[in-house]
């Protein structure tokens, strides 16, 4: 068992609606010693890659990116979400569903800050259904930017998220994957 899988069993919640809260330690109160030893990890297993910035979806994204990014050197750019429909030709754009809000937004990043000369690696807290990491990917594709890998804290191995990314085909490291979680009894399983 890893230290995230161990926090997560510690500190994390199971909510109805397959919703895991971790709050206390990923995204609201943040340990940036545990997103220390996730970024030396994701470090570790993208050994070999030429990584050349960070890229991830505000907001809960943005403090993981911050951490990793420094066992990477590179610098970290994030998807904003906007409510503007008036978007110039500046940004690219990605529509984007929310799992927890039930909401759709969309996300945009500067033209300046991602091109065909990027080697990105995509980071988020979640992997769910997998809208969010699409999003990020289609805006890396529009850029012409190469994804060398995606890491990812939590995948929730029982919904289809995982699966559609690892089908088309990217290096999909997630630190922790739950396969079960009753919000009756709290009790989380992990994938060996
Ligand atoms: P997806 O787009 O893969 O369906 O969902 C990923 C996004 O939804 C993540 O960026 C995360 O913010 C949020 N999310 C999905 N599932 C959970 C969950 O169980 N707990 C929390 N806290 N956020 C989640």
């Amino acid at each position: 068992m890893n230290v995230l899988e161990e926090r997560i069993l510690k500190d994390g919640i199971v909510k109805e609606g397959n919703v895991l809260k971790v709050d206390s330690f990923l995204n609201h109160q943040m340990d940036i010693q545990l997103f220390d030893d996730m970024g030396k990890e994701w470090k570790r297993r993208f050994e070999g890659k030429e990584i050349n910035k960070i890229l991830t979806i505000e907001a809960s994204g943005i403090g993981i990116a911050v951490a990793v990014a420094r066992h990477f050197n590179a610098p970290v750019v994030f998807a904003k979400k906007s409510k503007s429909i008036n978007i110039d030709g500046d940004m690219y754009v990605a529509e984007v569903e929310s799992f927890t809000h039930k909401t759709k937004n969309q996300v945009i990043v500067s033209k300046k800050f991602l091109g065909p000369d990027d080697h990105v690696l995509i980071i988020d807290d979640f992997l769910a259904n997998g809208c969010a990491l699409q999003g990020l990917i289609s805006i890396a594709n529009d850029a012409g930017a190469t994804v060398e890998g995606i890491g990812i804290a939590v995948e929730k191995g029982f919904q289809v998220g995982g699966q559609v990314i690892r089908n088309l085909g990217f290096q999909l490291e997630s630190l922790a994957i739950v396969d079960g979680m009753d919000a009756a009894t709290g009790t989380i399983t992990f994938r060996k």
